[in-house]
């Protein structure tokens, strides 16, 4: 029985999404590095509200590239939001497109490195989007919900039509703590647990969409509760959006059945053999 694995082994992966790019990342992101656990930051280059990380042009707010914004989502992947988080499905073919690269092209500018990801602002779908983020070297795009309930911790088959699983605040409910339970016993092949959010609902609890947290006020606390109960365990692997867009995409170029591996890609692809986990080293084919 030849079974796939994440990385370094791994049966299962979390990962976290969070958009908007508030003040409150700057509490949010010592609390994930607490727990060792990996997100993915969806910012608006053109729409940032902290003027701490931001400074005031003729054109409008646009990041500062200050070290100490570096320093803050290091370990973490930067993506993009779209550039002023606007209603992508008002604005005309030109105008779409030019938001999106002006928004690659900012955070590019302000953290020093490729963005490859995209979160839709609005939750909004775009049938014009795939084809301008391929172009523009964006490998994924997710979503705000899914549609594929019967398999909660799927992987995309197309990560351009990437849904994550529900809000991070659902986990305080009967059913969202059913759903973390389910992930540990699951024994699917590549289960994957996607949370997503946004800094900023931890303080302002009179947000939009504040009805999701059930009353729930000490919305620090919870959290804490939340990543304490996922995090360190043996069988998982912590990663952010694009690290697990990149082993998969090159898992899904190795062959294998019960007789053979054939790992054609330069990383080390792993896999569970009778149950022993061993890992097909790059360029490599071998019989099991
Ligand atoms: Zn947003």
């Amino acid at each position: 029985m030849v079974k796939p694995l994440y990385k370094y082994g791994k049966k299962r992966v979390i990962t976290f999404s969070f958009d908007d790019g508030r003040e409150q990342d700057e509490k949010l992101i010592p609390l994930l590095n607490k727990y060792s656990l990996k997100a993915t930051f969806n910012l608006n280059g053109g729409r940032c509200r902290n003027d701490r990380f931001a400074k005031v042009t003729e054109n409008g707010k646009f990041w500062v590239g200050s070290s100490e914004l570096r320093d803050l989502y290091r370990g973490h992947e930067i993506a993009s939001h779209s550039y002023l988080h606007k209603k992508i499905n008002e604005l005309s073919d030109e105008e779409l497109e030019e938001d999106t690269i002006k928004d690659i092209e900012t955070l590019k500018k302000a953290f020093g490195v490729e963005i490859r990801g995209y979160a839709t602002p609005n939750g909004i779908r775009d049938k014009r989007m795939p084809a301008i983020l391929k172009k523009h070297g964006i490998c994924y795009e997710r979503f705000t919900c899914r549609e594929d309930t019967d398999m909660p911790f799927a992987l995309p088959k197309d990560f351009l039509w990437w849904q994550p699983n529900p809000h991070f605040s659902y986990y305080a409910k009967d059913e969202g703590k059913k759903m973390i339970e389910d992930f540990f016993r699951t024994n699917e092949d590549l289960p994957c647990l996607y949370i997503w959010g946004h800094s900023y609902e931890l303080e302002l609890l009179d947000c939009k969409g504040s009805e999701r947290w059930n009353g729930i006020t000490d919305r620090y606390a919870y959290l804490e509760g939340l990543f304490e109960n996922i995090a360190k365990r043996d069988d998982v692997w912590y990663a952010t959006n694009i690290e697990i867009y990149d082993y998969i995409t090159n898992l899904r170029r190795t062959r294998y059945d019960d007789t053979y591996i054939d790992n054609p890609t330069d990383i080390p692809i792993y896999f569970e053999i009778n149950g022993k986990v061993i890992a097909a080293p790059p360029h490599s084919r071998f019989g099991v």
